[in-house]
């Protein structure tokens, strides 16, 4: 429930790039985990309770870069039974998660983090990679091979500004949502499409252009059907047409898309003021959805525990915290919070779901070098003077460190 990105999990909910992985709440791009909470960067862990980079670790609260370690609270090793006080004591009411959520912001702001999340990449610059070979600014990407600005991406070859593009997608410019295509320009949503340009929304389609909403056509302009000699000569006709106004090769103006920029997953990587963004063309949402006003209990009168809480809840209009939206609970949500003994939301899934986003780095790259100045490392007195490009701004707290660097302190 309420995630993104979360793929083939169970019994997880306000998760954000989970996989594998099943009984996690509050747990961001984490693999193969059990029963984790509040915690980022997580591969094959178990009760694993905010944290950040840890690997293969059990029974572990407030730790950071661990490998391999069981029973621990800020990387110090404490005993079964020291260990399990500390932790009822921590998830007994709202106000010790706020507090242990303060003290993991202050752990994870100090601790060490690789340039960038790449596993098995070659010659590729971006971050939260794995499998990638030849590219650049490669966010959120697996298994592609010579692939560039290009986001959310997985099993794709020679494809340029694409995003949500999967499964064998190729020689792709300037396409979202993206499923097992070739050969595509400036189109929303070709699934098993070939030779599609400035289109939306087409399927099992075959050289179109300027199509909508069709299904196993071929040689169409406009949803309407042609000759493929007819296709080809009006097709020139306007490609040529488009590049004489420089149009060509650009995606849809601004001014089409039927959303406001503060509506869009857009306005989530690359944020912009109102002003600015009319300035680009793009539409602007006053009203967002959703009731206010409505409460029928107070931020301040909700249940300590989740012991207090009894069904009676559902019938209950909750109030966000932070932008005073109405929510409710529903019985599926209860259950969890009931099962994993979690205490209930103060906010709606809207800014929960930002909290989370707010702690992964941006799609943007910094040309930085290693901060290492360990004298035991390769680099001796010296500091290490290894650069990348890097998704850590300069202005951050955390210690970045090179590949070699990385893999010598923490693996
Ligand atoms: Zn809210
Ligand atoms: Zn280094
Ligand atoms: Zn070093």
């Amino acid at each position: 429930m309420y995630g993104r990105l979360v793929q083939r999990c169970k019994n997880s909910t306000d998760c954000d790039f989970l996989y594998d992985s099943e009984l996690c709440y509050e747990c961001i791009d984490t693999h193969k985990s059990f029963k984790c909470l509040y915690s980022e960067r997580l591969q094959e862990c178990v009760d694993v309770l905010f944290s950040f980079d840890m690997r293969n670790c059990q029974n572990c609260i407030l730790c950071t870069n661990g490998r391999n370690l069981n029973y621990c609270i800020e990387n110090k090793q404490y005993n079964k039974i020291e260990f399990e006080k500390k932790k009822t004591e921590i998830l007994s009411s709202q106000k010790n998660i706020e507090e242990a959520k303060e003290n993991y912001i202050k752990i994870r702001d100090r601790a060490l983090v690789k340039y960038a999340s790449a596993t098995k990449c070659n010659n590729t610059t971006g971050d939260y990679m794995y499998n990638c070979h030849d590219g650049v600014m490669v966010f959120d990407a697996s298994d592609t091979k010579n692939c560039s600005y290009v986001a959310d991406v997985d099993k794709i070859i020679d494809c340029y500004d694409c995003n949500n593009t999967y499964t064998g997608a190729e020689r792709c410019y300037n396409v979202m949502g993206n499923l097992s295509s070739n050969n595509n320009m400036c189109t929303i949503y070709p699934m098993y499409c070939n030779d599609v340009q400035y289109s939306d929304s087409c399927y099992h389609c075959q050289s179109c252009f300027g199509c909508v909403g069709i299904n196993k056509k071929n040689y169409y302009i406009l949803n309407k059907e042609y000759s493929k000699e007819q296709y080809q000569k009006i097709k020139e006709e306007i490609v040529e047409q488009l590049k004489s106004d420089g149009l060509y090769g650009d995606f849809f103006p601004p001014e089409l898309s039927l959303f406001g920029y503060n509506e869009t997953l857009a306005h989530e990587y690359f944020p912009l003021s109102k002003e600015e963004a009319l300035k680009r063309g793009f539409r602007w949402q006053e009203k967002t959805t959703g009731t206010y006003g409505k409460e029928t209990i107070k931020e301040k009168d909700m249940p300590k525990t989740i012991g207090e809480v009894s069904e009676d809840i559902l019938n209950e209009i909750l109030v966000c915290k932070d932008c005073k939206k109405n929510f409710r609970i529903t019985k599926s949500e209860l259950d969890f919070y009931k099962r994993m003994n979690l205490p209930l939301p103060h906010k709606d899934f809207e800014c929960r779901h930002q909290d989370r986003m707010k702690k992964r780095n941006p799609r943007k790259l910094w040309h930085r070098s290693c901060m290492c100045d360990l004298k035991t490392h390769q680099h001796g007195a010296e500091k290490c003077e290894n650069e990348f490009k890097t998704s850590y701004s300069p202005d951050r707290t955390e210690k970045v460190y090179c590949e070699q660097c990385y893999q010598q302190e923490v693996s």
